[in-house]
């Protein structure tokens, strides 16, 4: 035992203090885990109220168990808890389950003794989980332990899991068991006083059983920390997350667009992509990824090759392979006439390939190869709709001696009885098995996901850019709290080198019109005045003003207009009439606990409509920064659809790393509103034409 919780996971003799005779209590159902699983060990049962509980001899206090003891699992009352661990640590125990609840999760009081506790077992050295918790499990054979109270046993396989909630714990236990999912160790880490969910995947980090890491959270303690050992360990093996709850934290008063659409939902999205970590939605969903990533390579790419014996799957397979970001394969020329070769002749011999329903095991096995070593494909989603004379389990083993040989993914998706489920669900040398097209396209998407982040070079350092600190902090500090008035705005933007719209400012009509003349017509006229944040909402932007007369009147009209929707008239914006390119928008906001985070998309006035955009957690590096531009839904209209030129993306790239420097380095920015970011097809005509600020104390 070297590393620091195997006296948890791995232990050779377990005290149980708290163990009953009461068969419906925890007490009994925990010792009764380790004994049913057959812990390969000495279990010591501990209560001074019996003698024997579970045929085995019982202890009157941990002092009196003769042997030393590696793992205590602590379930006695709350106010004796704190007793037991210092008798434990007296004795000398190597590590600490508390599975006892009523601490920090009940108030102030609870949380004192939680802090007593951590202070007690950190002073001593030694490791321990909970308090509020499940227990934990290591089904590796050469253990068997099972300290838990979870009716379902855990069979062994090649998945780390740790679960925040002790209540979902049993269910993630069902699902597995359902799902023949197998686990190497189980944690449910309760109140993690002392032991996080960052220890157990360092402790996962260099285990060579455990092959996936999945998490159920439901907060994030440490999230830099989170960051740091997640980065690293997903450069080794996949963690899978399911992040429940939309929190409060969310929901905070915004009043700008960014802050409107963020929420700590995604949020916690963007921060997991860019830790390289995988979000499921559901348990279920979790372990469709866990299993194929235990048992398939990864693929070299996004591109799909689809064999089904059945038209309507094999469409649906589709739709949902390119509805989530998958290539569809273009088979070789070689391909097709080696399929033409042996499949009948009504069968499709291009992607996706209908065998049509005569097609046997060997037209699997056959068709599965072509496609797998066509140089196009970099997996295969394999269909088979159970006609009534061939046995799926053939076709599930000639596709798995198909895919054994070689290293692209093979996911099967059979469309047969509960009978064949429970035949094929435990056998881990066949590839996994979906019930449905859409489920296996997810699993599919999530990997290649996962292999274009193992792919990716590691640690890019954020780009710096040559900044006037000092003069933006200045205006800033002019401001204590609230919006930043327009010119202050677009200042703090050009010094960051954010290209804007060529602007005056025009305390009265006739200042408008010099402005106007500067800047040379057609104008844009807006209105600026206290408090008033989306302008066009009230009139408050004429755009399009061909000359002196027009602009004339329109800020005549204006004045009156924005005064009787009571807001007194400051001054008027001019501005140059940009045309060309797409509105897109850049924002910034601030996390509570992520700090500040980006946000790019397609803009305009109906961003909150549309809600097409992407966030992403600072530090950004210049790889991340592109990620979030080709993220966006629109992102094919960025790019130049119907002749219409695209845009410079490397320009709205940079824009945004600039933009993440600019709030890594202001902290008082709590949020920023570039919309709309006019995104032309080259750098002389991309320019921001409108913004806000709104600045916080510190
Ligand atoms: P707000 O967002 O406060 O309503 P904007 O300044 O963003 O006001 O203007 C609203 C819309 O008017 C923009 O989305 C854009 O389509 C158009 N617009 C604003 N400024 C200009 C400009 N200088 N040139 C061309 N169009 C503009
Ligand atoms: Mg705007």
């Amino acid at each position: 035992m070297t590393r620091p919780l195997d006296a948890i996971f791995s232990p050779r003799s377990v005290a149980v203090v708290g163990a009953s005779r009461r068969r419906d209590s925890l007490g009994f159902s925990l010792l009764h885990n380790l004994v049913v699983n057959e812990l390969n060990g000495a279990i010591f049962p501990v209560n001074p109220q019996a003698r024997a509980i579970h045929s085995l001899k019982c202890y009157p206090s941990v002092a009196a168990i003769p042997d030393p003891v590696d793992l205590a699992v602590i379930m006695v009352p709350r106010d004796l808890v704190q007793g037991v661990v210092e008798e434990c640590l007296a004795k000398g125990v190597g590590g600490l389950v508390v599975i006892t609840a009523g601490f920090s999760e009940t108030g102030e009081e609870g949380a004192a003794l939680e802090r007593r506790l951590r202070e007690t077992v950190r002073a001593a050295g030694v490791r321990m989980i909970g308090p509020n918790c499940m227990g934990v499990i290591n089904a590796d054979p050469a253990v068997r332990l099972d300290a838990t109270f979870a009716p379902t046993p855990a069979q062994h396989g090649a998945i780390g899991f740790v679960s925040q909630s002790g209540a979902l714990g049993v269910a993630i236990l069902n699902v597995a068991q359902d799902l023949g999912v197998g686990l190497t160790q189980f944690v449910s880490m309760g109140n993690k006083a002392d032991v996080s969910g960052n220890d157990l995947l360092e402790h996962w980090e260099d285990d060579p059983e455990t092959k996936v890491i999945a998490m159920y959270l439901e907060s994030f303690g440490n999230p830099r920390r989170f960051t740091e050992i997640a980065k690293r360990v997903t450069r080794k093996k996949p963690i899978l997350v399911v992040k429940s709850g939309r929190t409060a934290e969310g929901a905070r008063a915004a009043t700008s667009h960014t802050g409107a659409i963020a929420g700590t939902d995604v949020t916690v999205s963007a921060f997991l992509d860019q830790c390289g970590v995988l979000r499921a939605n559901t348990i279920e969903e979790l372990f469709d990824v866990a299993r194929a990533l235990a048992r398939c390579p990864l693929p070299g790419g996004f591109r799909v090759g689809i064999v089904t014996n059945a038209g309507g799957p094999g469409i649906m397979a589709t739709d949902a392979c390119v509805n989530l970001g998958l290539h569809m394969a273009e088979l070789s020329d070689a391909t097709r006439a080696t399929l033409r070769s042996f499949l009948p002749r009504e069968a499709s011999v291009v992607n996706p390939v209908d065998m049509i329903a005569s097609a046997t095991a060997e037209h699997y096995a056959r068709t599965v190869a072509a496609v797998l070593d066509d140089p196009q494909v970099d997996m295969a989603m394999v269909i088979n709709v159970t006609p009534i004379l061939t046995n799926p389990i053939d076709v599930m083993e000639a596709i798995g001696a198909v895919a054994r040989e070689r290293t692209k993914p093979v996911l099967a998706v059979m469309m047969a009885t509960e009978e064949f489920y429970d035949a094929v669900k435990t056998a881990r040398d066949l590839p996994p098995v979906y019930h449905f097209p859409e489920s296996a396209a997810r699993v599919m998407f999530l990997l290649a996901r996962y292999a274009a982040w193992r792919r990716r070079p590691a640690d890019l350092p954020a780009p710096e850019f040559d900044t006037d600190d000092a003069q933006v902090a200045a205006i800033l500090d002019a401001t204590p709290e609230g919006y930043l008035d327009p010119a202050a705005t677009f200042r703090v933007l050009e010094l960051y080198g954010v290209p804007l719209v060529r602007w005056r400012l025009a305390r009265a009509r006739d200042e408008a019109l010099a402005a106007a003349r500067e800047i040379g017509f057609p104008v844009v006229l807006k209105a600026v005045a206290p408090g008033l944040v989306h302008k066009s909402d009230i009139g408050a932007v004429q755009v399009d003003l061909r000359g002196e007369a027009e602009l004339a009147k329109a800020a005549a009209e204006m004045e009156r207009r924005i005064t009787a929707a009571g807001h007194p008239l400051e001054a008027f914006l001019v501005q140059e009439m940009a045309r060309g390119g797409h509105e897109v928008i850049f924002g910034i906001t601030t996390d509570p606990r992520f700090g500040p985070l980006l946000m790019f998309g397609l803009g305009g006035k109906y961003v909150e409509v549309f809600q097409d955009v992407r966030f992403a957690v600072t530090p950004l590096d210049a790889e991340e920064a592109r990620e979030v531009i080709r993220g966006i839904r629109g992102f094919k209209l960025l790019e130049g659809v119907r002749g219409e030129p695209g845009a410079d993306l490397e320009l709205l790239a940079e824009i945004l790393l600039r933009l993440a420097q600019l709030s890594q380095r202001h902290p008082r920015i709590r949020e920023l509103d570039i919309n709309p970011f006019l995104a032309g097809h080259d750098r002389a005509i991309a320019r921001a034409l409108d913004a806000r600020i709104r600045v916080g104390q510190t």
